[in-house]
């Protein structure tokens, strides 16, 4: 069994904070884009049963519905048989009844949206549009209506000026919808986006911490699991697509700066979007070692809050994780636990999970 992400790199507009892999959308780019992705999904899927997808970007919803029929028709090539998650990402002002139509009729089973925050003037300085919390209510109600039951929203805070106030509405906001997912992230200010060329400072690493805490505490008093360090949902929601990430399964990565990794190869895809339509792939490729694959297996896997199996680590990869990694003295000054044979971060330092992993890798 296999997963297959697809990327789509165009949007409406650029949001200030963004360094993902994305142009503002074109509709003769658009439909040379797919065209393209047609082509590397027959010249590289081998055929084996699927069983997640995920559709994202980008804002795959903000091609038009004949291309995004177009777009699901090619899924169509995978075996589908044991298909159990298949999720598509959207912007709420895409959100209409023939697209969430069309996504049923291709067995869509999960939305993620990306509200990131309902402040207006958050989002002016994300330079996303802004919804009252009334019409996202009603976009909601219309995928319950259409029985999407698994629905991710999206928050981003610690926006640079973010007041703890201006979180804590968001919180009661996201709540009040009732999604069975939510994915938050703090706002990093990454080079080449708009935010970097205009010397905005990040916020302040201890309001930062502050909120990283107040989020969890919110999300898991209200029955979300807090089952990865960004990311909580509701019992059985898990999301099936990325856990096979983080548990350093192998996935298919189609489109233009797609990442996959599949027969012990993990391979980049070319960033360039006019590469890409030319057919030129240009895949960085990295054939991963025992020891690349073990440090993956560990980095991915603390990200779960749950951690990682070490009887299994050690059956896998034929050792024993303490020879490898220097696991010890991180367990005697507490920031891994071990409990039973789960290895995992100690949840009161999880905000610091980079440092430890740094220690450990
Ligand atoms: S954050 Fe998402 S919607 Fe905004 S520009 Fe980046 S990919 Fe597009």
């Amino acid at each position: 069994m296999i997963s297959v992400y697809i990327h789509i790199p165009f949007c409406k507009s650029i949001c200030t904070y963004c360094d993902f892999c994305k142009v503002l959308y074109q509709k003769d780019w658009a439909v040379q884009y797919l065209k393209s992705l047609n082509q590397e999904i027959t010249d590289r899927y081998m055929g084996e049963e699927v069983r997640t997808i995920y559709i994202g970007g980008g804002t795959p919803s903000s091609l038009s519905l004949k291309e995004i029929e177009y777009l699901l028709l090619l899924t169509n090539i995978f075996n589908k048989e044991y298909l159990e998650e298949f999720t598509f990402e959207c912007n709420i002002e895409d959100i209409n009844e023939e697209l969430l139509l069309l996504l049923k009729k291709f067995n869509v089973n999960r939305l993620s949206i990306g509200i990131e925050s309902f402040d207006e003037e958050n989002l002016l300085l994300m330079k996303r549009k802004y919804h009252t919390f009334k019409d996202i209510e009603e976009k909601i109600n219309l995928c319950r209506k259409l029985e999407f039951n698994n629905i991710n929203l999206d928050l981003i805070y610690a926006l640079p000026g973010e007041k703890m106030q201006l979180l804590k509405q968001d919180i009661k906001y996201l709540l009040k919808l009732n999604p069975e997912h939510i994915s938050t992230y703090s706002l990093m200010i990454e080079d080449n986006t708009f935010l970097s060329y205009q010397k905005i400072n990040s916020i302040d690493e201890d309001i930062d911490a502050k909120m990283y805490e107040y989020i969890t505490k919110k999300l898991t008093n209200n029955n979300y699991n807090h089952y990865e360090v960004s990311n909580f949902s509701k019992k059985g929601y898990e999301s099936k697509h990325n856990l096979v990430y983080w548990n350093n399964q192998e996935y298919y990565g189609f489109g233009c700066g797609a990442s996959g990794y599949i027969g012990g190869i993990r391979y980049n895809n070319t960033r360039s979007l006019t590469s890409y339509i030319k057919g030129n792939l240009n895949s960085s490729e990295e054939i991963i070692s025992k020891q690349n694959n073990m440090e993956y297996e560990l980095i991915l896997g603390l990200r779960k809050l749950e951690g990682i199996n070490i009887d299994e680590f050690n059956q896998k990869f034929n050792v024993h994780i303490e020879d490898v990694f220097p696991i010890k003295p991180l367990l005697k000054n507490k920031d891994l636990i071990l409990k039973k044979n789960m290895l995992s971060i100690n949840p009161k330092k999880i905000y610091i999970m980079n440092e430890i992993l740094l220690k450990l890798v």
